[in-house]
């Protein structure tokens, strides 16, 4: 038996309160209400929800930059769709909304066109980010990535640091909000698999490249020649 979800079950985890099983620590389950996913990412852009005790001042002006672009992008992606099934230009339509109306008229195996948006310099060394890298996927390999980033998001996957400058990019560190704190950490990261520990990918931070395990030599090596050279000068 198939027990992948269908795209039907991944928009209504989406945009609906739902059912989830939870593991205690003690090996038993249950299972308790949870808030829709993409509820649950606007919560996190601004510090999480209040789960235990009043929110602080702090954590209202805390906005989590990692929440904040995941849902920028889920939003746009979502209202990418939409416009495609109803012909219209979003409006106030919520994502959610949008999502479960473009989900109705889909197939999981529906073709789909995708747009991802790349960081590119622009005038006076500035960065901009256009929308220009289009990736055609199917109804439900889109849901679940969104499902899956959400989830990602809110429970990391295991990653080692890579203390070393991006050999793409070159920056060696940066700022991360943890807990409302900003942080400082390597640019460079293993992502380790849940299960076996083992490094899946490698990954900066920074500029968004990603290295598969057949590259980590010569990433290796790359990252070797760079940080003798930064030593020499
Ligand atoms: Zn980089």
């Amino acid at each position: 038996m198939n027990d992948l979800p269908t795209l039907t079950e991944l928009i209504l985890k989406l945009t609906q309160t739902h059912k989830v099983r939870i593991t205690r620590d003690d090996g038993s389950t249950e299972h308790v209400e949870s808030d829709s996913l993409i509820q649950i990412l606007r919560d996190e852009m601004f510090g999480g929800s209040n789960r235990g005790g009043a929110p602080t001042v702090k954590a209202r002006l805390t906005i989590n930059a990692g929440a904040f672009d995941l849902y920028t992008l889920i939003d746009r992606q979502a209202a990418e769709q939409w416009a495609a099934v109803t012909g219209r230009i979003p409006g106030l339509e919520t994502t959610e909304a949008m999502m479960s109306r473009w989900a109705a008229a889909m197939q999981d195996v529906s073709p789909v066109t995708v747009t991802l948006p790349d960081t590119i310099d622009g005038p006076n060394g500035r960065k901009v980010v256009v929308w220009d890298r289009i990736i055609h996927t199917t109804a439900h390999n889109l849901a679940a990535g969104w499902v899956r980033q959400i989830e990602e998001l809110l429970n990391p996957l295991p990653t080692g640091e890579i203390i070393a400058a991006c050999i793409q990019c070159g920056v060696r560190e940066v700022w991360r909000t943890v807990d409302g704190e900003s942080i400082k950490s390597p640019a460079m990261m293993f992502i380790r698999d849940r299960v076996t520990g083992d490094s899946t990918e490698a990954r900066c931070q920074a500029c968004g490249t990603v290295w598969w395990p057949f590259q980590f030599k010569f990433l290796a090596e790359q990252i070797g020649i760079n940080e003798r050279a930064t030593r020499a000068g």
